[in-house]
């Protein structure tokens, strides 16, 4: 079903965009929980990641390379980031279309699970 991030993609709402290609799209979070917190969503509408088939790896594998190309650009790969995905509701996700959370710009701490 679509999502938010479908209009995104369709440019129907504006996003502060900061990576495209034919596989991927990637912009800032609406509400950031780090100085650099961009959100990196496939342009094929797969749910969740319980949902990810093996036909989907050509998005997958996009979707690292666009990281790995945002965090050199925002300056961030040598210091390093976060990245992360929510699955569900233990997992806490909130839209229901794929996508990686890159986080960055400050030293992240431990990782939290609470
Ligand atoms: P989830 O909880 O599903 O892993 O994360 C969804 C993320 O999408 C949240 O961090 C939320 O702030 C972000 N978000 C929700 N709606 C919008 C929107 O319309 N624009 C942008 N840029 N981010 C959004």
């Amino acid at each position: 079903m679509a999502t938010i991030f479908t209009k995104i993609i369709n440019k129907e709402i504006p996003a502060s965009i900061v990576f495209e290609n034919d596989k991927v799209i990637a912009f800032k979070d609406i509400n950031p929980q780090a100085p650099i917190h961009i959100l990196v969503v496939p342009k094929k509408e797969i749910p969740t990641l319980n949902d990810i088939e093996k036909e989907d790896s050509e998005y997958i594998l996009a979707m690292y390379l666009a990281i790995k190309e945002i965090a050199h650009d925002f300056g961030i790969s040598e210091n390093g980031y976060r990245v992360i995905t929510n699955c569900n509701t233990h997992g806490g996700q909130e839209v229901f279309h794929l996508h990686f959370h890159l986080l960055g710009g400050k030293p992240l701490g431990h990782m939290l699970a609470f």
